[in-house]
């Protein structure tokens, strides 16, 4: 008898094997199917979350899908012939059958067996019977074992758990706040935390060392398949360290929830740099199960007479470039599709796309070939390493534009399903300071105000050209899995000259930073400690153990992608007492 099991039950349905033959045994769970046999006897798949046992039971019972039974019966083998293999209990079944219902159930508002076709919003209003899905049921003890080994690994490397409150004021991580009104202030509303940020780093101030926990973040984005309002993190920040012992600290972390989920622990992570990542694979996260990678041109056309190849006068912050992707076998597709391919690449911002099939005899045919010399387009096949039956596609823009486009376009020719090419684990180090610059001029900081900027590049924070600035590297890195963004972290500054000459040229004055961060800023007064960290969303790296690619699979009680839940129908309207009590009075609704 397995530990666990109470009074009503011996044994779980699933684990009854043929060492068990001739045992009494007791199993509870829901009516999976029944099946008649013979005029007086009925098969009852009887299911726990275990699995399913058969048990031959009196046809006269009234016995219908999703009832709560218990079978009481003698363990034997099926008739020779009859087993099935493809039922880890197929080769028994119980016989001489005392069936008691323990509650009768509605007939369930959809198959529990097939998923396909079933509509989610159907399964999230009955979440509670999609639960009990064997999918579900793997997903949701996944998840629970991915928790499990993520505390073991930071225990173990010194950190310890602290929680840090839901009812705050706002974090800086750059989404919208979801925003709480108070009751007793009324006017005024606490944010629900982005992430712990602020309140990790004053636990470094406050001389805790190792901080972590697995904490709930709320932003309010637009939802996507990796992305929900709520999510959880495995928040963590160190003291007296610096970028190698956090990489290091995650890397064990995330390789133990591997080994515990798939048996095996993953090779040590690799590194590539922000820009390196961009060049090759046109992202900062780049999905590294398949090739295709990006090959630099712009020098076979540094004097070319195509027009959309040279480089235009004004080149910007970014500079020009010319690449292209090898799309092996791709000259199979059709003019449509190409059309397809080029429409997709204007709607990424793209001016066009060049397409070039390469030919039995190496010949390129493309729209653009006769505006093309000889030795280009010899140069930009051997290049690309072209081979017959191959499809070219090249994009002349501004760099990052031309990173973005076939990047993209990459994934969309090449990415393999969420389950298949291993799992290609990925730092991604030396992020720029700043993504871009804003309409005010000031450039927009690519992870959050308190990145430490990169050692070799603090004197180029002085300097007065976008483009320089643009260039200057930070202390942050990221954690990608085959191409999914899991998590980010930085050093964060700790020295208040290089945080004020931050936030100047983020165009935060004194006011603003005091009214935004002042608290942090203050305890940074008292004595903080140098000090770095991370934090990566725990729902994708269960999706990605699980071979899920929507995080909804891996979540007991998701949102919809609009952001309501069919189940309990949140968001709702309040009773109107309730807004004059926070002092709320809500806008007529638009017709
Ligand atoms: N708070 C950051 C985030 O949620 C992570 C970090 O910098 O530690 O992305």
């Amino acid at each position: 008898m397995t530990s666990g099991h109470s009074n009503l039950r011996t044994d779980y349905c699933g684990e009854l094997r043929a060492d068990d033959v001739g045992r009494s045994v007791s199993v509870c769970g829901w009516v999976h199917r029944r099946r008649e046999h013979g005029e007086h006897l009925a098969f009852l798949d009887v299911r726990d979350h275990t699995g399913i046992v058969q048990c031959v039971v009196d046809g006269a019972h009234d016995l219908r899908s999703e009832y709560v039974v218990r079978v009481s019966g003698t363990v034997r083998r099926r008739p020779e012939g009859t087993e099935n293999s493809a039922l880890p209990t197929g080769d028994v079944e119980l016989g001489d059958c005392h069936v008691e219902v323990l509650n009768t159930a509605e007939p369930p508002p959809f198959p529990l067996d097939e998923r396909s076709d079933v509509d989610e919003v159907i399964r999230l209003r009955h979440r509670y019977v999609d639960l009990r899905t064997e999918r579900m049921q793997r997903n949701l003890r996944i998840r629970a074992r991915v928790n499990s080994a993520l505390r073991s690994a930071m225990e173990r490397q010194g950190f310890v758990e602290i929680e840090t409150p839901m009812l705050i004021a706002s974090t800086p991580e750059g989404a919208r706040d979801f925003v709480v009104p108070s009751r007793l202030s009324p006017g005024e509303f606490y944010a629900l935390p982005q992430s712990p940020q602020l309140f990790k780093q004053m636990c470094m101030v406050g001389g805790v060392d190792r901080y972590f926990q697995i904490a709930r973040c709320l932003r309010d984005e637009d939802l996507r398949a990796d992305r929900q309002f709520e999510f959880m993190q495995l928040d963590a920040e160190a003291a007296f360290v610096g970028q190698e012992e956090v990489l290091h600290v995650i890397s064990e972390a995330v390789a133990d929830a591997t080994e515990a989920i798939r048996g095996e622990r993953p090779a040590e992570f690799r590194r590539i740099t922000w820009h390196e990542a961009q060049e090759r694979f046109g992202s900062d996260k780049p999905d590294t199960r398949f090739g295709m990678e990006l090959v630099e041109l712009t020098d076979i056309f540094a004097r070319t007479e195509f027009n959309a190849f040279k480089a235009p006068t004004d080149v910007g912050a970014h500079g020009f470039a010319v690449k292209g992707v090898r799309v092996p076998g791709g000259a199979s597709k059709t003019r449509r599709q190409l059309d397809e391919l080029t429409e997709r690449a204007k709607q990424w911002g793209a001016k066009g796309l060049v397409w070039m099939k390469v030919e039995g005899d190496r010949s390129l045919t493309s729209p653009v070939a006769k505006f093309l010399s000889d030795r280009e387009q010899t140069v930009l096949a051997e290049t690309l390493a072209a081979e017959v039956g191959d499809l070219l596609l090249v994009v002349a823009d501004d760099r990052h534009r031309v990173w973005h486009v076939l990047g993209l376009l990459r994934l969309e020719l090449g990415r393999p399903p969420v389950h298949e090419g291993g799992l290609e684990y990925l730092w991604v180090v030396d992020f720029p300071l700043f993504e871009g610059v804003g309409e005010d001029g000031s450039p927009i900081p690519a992870h959050h105000a308190f990145t430490m900027p990169h050692d070799d590049d603090v004197a180029m924070l002085d300097s007065d050209d976008p483009a320089t600035l643009l260039r200057v590297r930070s202390q942050a890195y990221d954690l990608v899995l085959n191409g999914w963004e899991l998590g980010s972290g930085s050093v964060r500054i700790h020295d208040s000259a290089v945080q004020t000459k931050i936030f100047g040229l983020l165009g935060i004055d004194a006011d603003e930073a005091h009214a935004r961060f002042g608290f942090l800023l203050d305890a940074f007064r008292f004595g903080a400690p140098p000090h770095a960290g991370f934090a990566f969303g725990i729902d994708r790296l269960v999706a990605l153990l699980a071979g899920e690619d929507n995080i909804r699979e891996v979540i007991a009680f998701p949102k919809t992608q609009k952001g309501t839940d069919p189940l309990t129908k949140a968001p709702t309207g309040i009773d109107p007492r309730h807004l004059e009590e926070l002092g709320l009075r809500p806008f007529p609704k638009k017709q």
